[in-house]
């Protein structure tokens, strides 16, 4: 039987996906993968230790909810430190979770690739999740041994689409898919992510603030290159921190990169214009935002090729 490889984020759907299969096949092989970028938030980890017991079938570490450093794009490697750390007890105390990094955060990488990331072009994701995942899997499995586990939802149909195409000769499966191998009846059918999230605390897994804050994602702490304007002006709302942080790292690197861009452009009439997260907080603050900026999440999809 094929190896399963289940890729984690700490977020819901990639663990509802891997529990589901674990579910289906539980004397099935497995092997978790995590990517850090060092500026998860902490409910990303303690939920992503929690949910790696889980799928592993073994009491949840007695560390899964130390303290964590806040993040600080600034200064990142104090945090990174107690994240390595935390890393390898995980790892030992977890069977099959192999939590892996390059070693940079997004900014870091920004910085030496000489380019801020933006909706189109990701090179956080490409080197600190996917080439990196990518080098662990080849290492140890040729495509035809295994199966990689993803937690696009039943609602992602054309993301499902080009994850199967771009992702061969690699066999990519969707648990979460209605149709994922003729299953209909089963417990998990047509659950959407509310549906996940109170499933997950059923079976005693912390709830993450994300989802109180009903934030479209988590991932890098709820900043993202990839999100659309709509999702900042929540961050802004909802967590001014990380919008500060992200606004004054923005900001240093185009200084040094003598460059306008940054993440997100103004596609208000006319040719498109930058929009540095500084301008967005300034046309917040004014009620400037329209109806259909403010609906503009963005799809982070973060380590997937789609
Ligand atoms: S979540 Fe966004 S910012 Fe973070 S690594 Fe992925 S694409 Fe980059």
């Amino acid at each position: 039987m094929k190896t399963v490889i289940f890729q984690l984020s700490g977020g819901i759907t990639s663990w509802a996906a891997a529990r589901k299969y674990r579910d289906r096949y539980p004397d099935a092989p497995f092997q978790m993968l995590f990517a850090d970028t060092f500026i998860e938030s902490e409910c990303a980890y303690r939920f992503l230790i929690c949910g790696a017991a889980d799928i592993a079938g073994v009491d949840r570490p007695d560390f899964w909810n130390m303290e964590i450093p806040s993040i600080d794009l600034e200064n990142p490697e104090p945090r990174r430190m107690v994240l390595k750390a935390l890393a390898d007890a995980a790892m030992d105390a977890i069977p099959g979770l192999n939590w892996i990094w390059d070693g940079r955060t997004p900014w870091e990488v920004f910085r030496d690739v000489r380019f801020i990331g933006n909706s189109r072009v990701d090179p956080c994701s490409k080197k600190l999740k996917r080439d990196l995942m990518d080098a662990w899997r080849t290492e140890r499995f040729a495509p035809d041994e295994c199966l990689i586990s993803v937690g696009l939802n039943w609602d992602e149909d054309e993301r499902i689409e080009r994850i199967k195409e771009r992702g061969a000769p690699w066999e990519f499966i969707t648990p979460l898919e209605h149709r994922w191998e003729g299953i209909s009846g089963d417990q998990w059918s047509g659950m959407g992510k509310p549906q996940w999230i109170e499933a997950a605390a059923e079976r005693g897994l912390p709830r993450s603030l994300a989802y109180e804050q009903n934030l479209a994602h988590d991932n890098c702490g709820g900043g993202c290159v990839k999100a659309g304007i709509g999702h900042w002006k929540d961050i802004f709302h909802k967590r001014p921190e990380v919008f500060a942080q992200w606004e004054a790292a923005e900001a240093g690197l185009m200084a040094e990169l003598d460059s306008p861009w940054g993440m997100l452009a103004d596609r208000r009439g006319g040719p498109k214009k930058p929009l540095p997260l500084s301008a967005l907080r300034r046309r917040i603050e004014l009620g400037d935002v329209t109806e259909i900026e403010a609906r503009t999440l963005g799809g982070c999809a973060c380590a997937l090729p789609v």
